[in-house]
Parts: structure tokens; sequence; C-alpha cells
């Protein structure tokens, strides 16, 4: 019978939050950013864009009108805290009250590195699948070290997801970007801090992806699959906000500091290579994935990985296979949790793989 000192033993208390967010949904959503920022009482905005939606963000200025103080549109990947001040002590940015992201997890990094600095609330409109937009989570970088905080402050409260912003999509950046998405889902579902919420998100995000990835990358102008994976991208974003990521996430992180590498790109060829690693010693992840990926979902998703047209291994991303053990040796020093204990001979042969 369990009794009370075992469950204290086991630390059975999670604590689940949740930031709060008002999100706008569907088709056209973009044309109602501008009554978004008339909402939160803004009279000078800050509105920074990547350059591939140049043209919405074109419509969101005019529809801003008087109330657009300041634009930039050169985000840098990994938020380089040069790039941030530059931004704030750009023409016009001076006494901005609200600012609205537009574009993928560079410029919605921006964004929150604005409103971290200013207090500012934030307007994020997404047009990759990388999630930032709901995570309270907001990595920098200065003189190549990346430090990454986490403060429910830093969660934009406007969230805008128009699946025709995701159109523009090349197929590379469509897949790698899906499984950058894929990866907080997975490593929801074997965190320790885990819950029924976070299982039932990660399925669901597991299962939109699976399924509509390959729709989307057979039929890229469908706006349907585009709106499916954007929502399943949405629920994996979530996964990031309420759990705490794993070895994946570690992997991820040290080498795309080390070796400066692109970061959906790097996600999508760890993947895989990680499950195999972890999913024998996270057996309710394992049955939950084989639920909706069917008997080999470690092959499901390399496949899906190796099918990319671009580089599918560390070695053709230009990392030297001699600095894996090194790498593994900071990987396995970090603390955090894994299904799997950590040694850096196995870390360095999941490395070598993927290599
Ligand atoms: P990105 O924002 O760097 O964009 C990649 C490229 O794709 C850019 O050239 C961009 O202009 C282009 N692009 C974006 N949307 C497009 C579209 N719809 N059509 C055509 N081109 C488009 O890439 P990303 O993968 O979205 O974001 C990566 C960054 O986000 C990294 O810095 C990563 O660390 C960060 N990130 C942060 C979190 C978080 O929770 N804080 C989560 C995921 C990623």
């Amino acid at each position: 019978m369990p009794d009370a000192t075992a469950a204290t033993a086991h630390h059975a208390v999670t604590v689940h939050e949740t930031p709060a967010t008002r999100v706008l949904i569907g088709v056209g959503a973009r044309q109602g950013v501008a009554d978004e920022v008339v909402r939160l009482g803004a009279e000078r905005v800050l509105l920074v864009s990547t350059p591939s939606a140049d043209e919405a963000a074109g419509q969101i200025a005019a529809a801003l009108g008087g109330r657009l103080a300041a634009r930039f549109d050169r985000p840098a990947v990994h938020t380089p805290v040069a790039v941030t001040a530059e931004v704030m002590a750009g023409p016009g940015s001076g006494g901005v009250d609200a600012v609205i992201a537009l574009g993928g997890g560079s410029a919605i990094g921006l964004g929150k590195a604005v409103a971290a600095r200013t207090g500012i609330p934030q307007i994020a409109v997404p047009t990759t699948y990388s999630g930032s937009e709901v995570t309270p989570v907001l990595g920098e970088t200065e003189d190549g070290v990346k430090t990454t905080r986490r403060d429910p402050a830093l969660a934009p409260g406007t969230v805008v997801y128009d699946p025709e912003l995701t159109l523009s999509m090349p197929a590379g950046l469509t897949r790698t970007s899906a499984m950058n998405a894929l990866a907080h889902a997975v490593e929801a579902l074997w965190a320790p801090d885990a819950t029924a919420v976070s299982d039932a998100l990660a399925t669901e995000a597991v299962d939109g992806i699976l399924t509509a990835l390959p729709r989307v990358l057979a039929e890229p102008a469908a706006v349907p699959g585009r709106a499916r994976l954007q929502s399943a991208a949405w629920l994996a974003g979530l996964c990031l906000a309420q759990t705490r990521m794993g070895l994946h996430h570690q992997l991820a992180h040290v080498l795309g500091g080390a070796f400066d590498l692109p970061h959906a790109e790097l996600h999508t060829l760890l993947l895989a290579h990680v499950m195999a690693f972890d999913l024998p010693a996270a057996p309710a992840a394992a049955a939950r994935l084989e639920r909706v990926a069917g008997p080999d979902p470690v092959a499901v998703v390399g496949e899906l990985a190796r099918a990319h047209q671009g580089p599918t291994t560390l070695g053709a991303l230009g990392v030297p296979r001699a600095e894996l053990r090194g790498i593994a040796e900071r990987v396995v020093a970090r603390p955090y949790p894994n299904p799997r204990p950590l040694d850096v001979d196995s870390v360095a042969a999941l490395l070598d793989a993927a290599w």
C-alpha cells in the first residue's frame, strides 16, 4: 500500500504552469493584429519582422497607421544582445509601448528580448513551427556564449496564428521546423514533470505533426494541411513551455553553441537517435508514441529526418568527428533530467551514430 513517506521520497508533487495567453487562430488572423494593439491601449508600436514576411509586415504597418513608431527587419538567430541593443537605440524606438514580432523563432526571440528590457506587452505572429511564441523562455547570445532564461513575463501575451503565413516556407524549412516542434513534444512525454495535461498536448502534437507533415510536403500550398501542422506546433510549443527538456535539447544547445549550427536542421537530424537512446528507458512515452506512430516510432521519425534535402548528419553540418567526445563530456556534465542515465561513452556513441 502506498504511504506518505514513499510519496515524499518520490517528489510526488509536480508544478504545472500555463502562461496566460490570448490566441487568435485561423486564416486571415493577421488582419486582426492592429485591433489587438488597440485592445492593449498601445500608441507607439515597434514592429520586428523577418524579411520573408515582408508583405504581411507591410500590411500590418499600414493597418497600424500612426501607431507604428519603429520597424526592424533583420532579426538574427539566437538573439544576439548587440542586435537587441541596435533595435532599442534605433530611430523611433524610444518610448515604444508594445512590440509586434512577425516571423520565426528569431523574430519572436527579438520581441521577447525587447520586452525583457522594457516590460512592454508583446504580440507574436509566428511564421514557422518553432513554438517560441508560447514559451516563457529566451535564449540570447553575447560573445559567442548563449544564455537561456525562463520567466513567465517573457511569454507573449497575445499570439496570432494565421496558417497563410506559413505557406511561403520552403520544403526544407517546413520539414526541419516541424521536426523541431516534434522534438518538444517527444521530450515532454518523458519529462520528469510531465502531467496529464502535458501528456495530452504532446500526444496530440505528435499525432498532428506526423499526420500533417507528409501531407504538407506533398501539397505545400494547401491551407488545411498547413493549419493542422501549425496547430500541432502550437501544442508542441506548449509542451516546451510546461515541461523540462532532456538530452535532446541539451545536445542541440551544446552542439549549436559550439559550432554555430542551424537550429532546426540540428534538431531534425538528432531526434531519432535520441529516441532510440531514451525510449527503452521511458516505457510510458514509448507506449504513447506507438499509439500514434505505429510499432516503430524511431523508424518513422528517422525516415522523415533522412528525407531532408540538406545536411542530415553532424558530419555534413561540418562538426569535426574528433570533437564529439568533448561534446559528450559537456552534455553529461550538465545537470538535467533524462530517462536513461547518462555517461560519456554512451552519449559519444549516440553522437557518432548521428555523425
Ligand atoms: P528563424 O526564425 O531563424 O527563421 C529561419 C529562416 O527562415 C530565416 O531566414 C527566416 O527569414 C525564414 N523564414 C521564417 N518564416 C518563413 C516563412 N514563413 N517562409 C519563408 N521563410 C521563412 O528559424 P526558427 O527555426 O523559427 O527559429 C530558430 C530560433 O528560435 C533559434 O534562435 C532558436 O534558439 C529559437 N527558438 C526559441 C524557442 C524558445 O522557446 N525560446 C523555441 C524554439 C526556437
